[in-house]
């Protein structure tokens, strides 16, 4: 397993997912302290709101990956820093698989709003507004900022959750490539339309949030240009990968780890022409996962081979 961003450390491991935090999200944490207004009569309760407001974001994540988990995937870290959480999923390539997993995470706050909203009605009828004023204050801001949370992730801009259900559920019908050229463009549009917002509105924050978000989306359309070329390149007949179920391609489009010299992997059946180092298993450029030639072969004449992983 591979260290996430430089800066975080392990907080905690659960379930085989590590949980690491940015340093970042700490100073974050004091300037919100500072920050924190005369609502509470005490610095406690804004460090209880915090704590919360980090618990709500660790859910979410874990809604993601344990959802990418049912489905087959590997989901094994999750990250948080001051502009959110990141569970790094990798479900298998394809678009049901991507739904839920994307799915899941919004789906955390979605079943919070009753159960925040809940606490928030029973505090109001017992008179906490009186009797517990912070309790009271402490209930109504998580059930806001689940709310909030839930709301921001569902915009349909690319790469929120909201943005990568639109690219899911544009999969089924136009497929990987173009399905993903779509919800980037979107995402591109909506991440300026937040940027003009921010200036707008002179929230430095939410800026730059939006020009994260706006770059991610950039990224995203050159990557589904990529995958569209990819696509539209020839094909071995007989042999197919396991996991996305793509056709594997003809030519020189396998670059040797060893001695970087470009080749047709399968052609040669693993072996680099130059410096003849041989690789047992074959790399899939359409989904990035590698498989051993056979099961190449065999995933080309059984439809049902590699679609392992339904969930256990
Ligand atoms: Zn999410
Ligand atoms: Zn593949
Ligand atoms: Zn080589």
């Amino acid at each position: 397993m591979t260290q996430p961003e430089a800066g975080s450390f392990t907080l905690f491991r659960v379930a085989g997912i590590t949980v690491f935090v940015h340093w970042s999200w700490f100073l974050m944490a004091y300037v919100q302290f500072k920050l924190q207004g005369e609502e509470y009569s005490g610095p406690a309760w804004v460090v209880i709101e915090y704590i919360t407001l980090f618990g709500i974001v660790l859910l979410h994540e874990f809604g993601h990956a344990l959802a990418c988990r049912q489905v087959g995937g590997s989901a094994e870290q999750i990250v948080l820093w001051p502009l959110g959480g990141i569970a790094y999923v990798d479900p298998p390539p394809r678009p049901g698989a991507w739904l839920w997993s994307i799915a899941a995470g919004p789906l955390v706050n979605l079943v919070l709003v009753p159960v925040t909203g809940l606490l928030v009605v029973l505090g109001s009828a017992a008179g906490w507004k009186e009797t517990f004023p912070d309790l009271q204050y402490y209930l109504v801001s998580i059930a806001v900022i689940n709310l909030m949370l839930l709301i921001f992730n569902m915009l349909p801009i690319y790469p929120l959750d909201g943005g990568q259900i639109l690219q899911s559920l544009l999969w089924f019908a136009v497929g990987r490539p173009l399905s993903l050229k779509i919800a980037s463009i979107v995402g591109v549009v909506g991440g300026v339309g937040l940027i003009l917002l921010a200036l707008a509105g002179g929230s430095i924050w939410m800026g730059i949030m939006a020009a994260f978000l706006t770059y991610r989306a950039a990224i995203g359309f050159s990557h589904a240009k990529m995958l569209q070329q990819i696509a539209e390149m020839p094909r071995r007949p007989g042999l197919s990968c396991p996991a996305c179920r793509e056709g594997a391609l003809q030519g020189d489009f396998w670059r040797c780890p060893q001695c970087g010299q470009p080749f047709d992997m399968i052609a040669t059946q693993g072996q680099c022409p130059q410096c003849s180092a041989q690789f047992d298993s074959i790399l899939c450029p359409q989904c990035g996962r590698s498989h051993p030639a056979d099961a190449w072969q065999q995933a080309a004449t059984d439809p049902y081979a590699g679609r392992s992983g339904t969930g256990a």
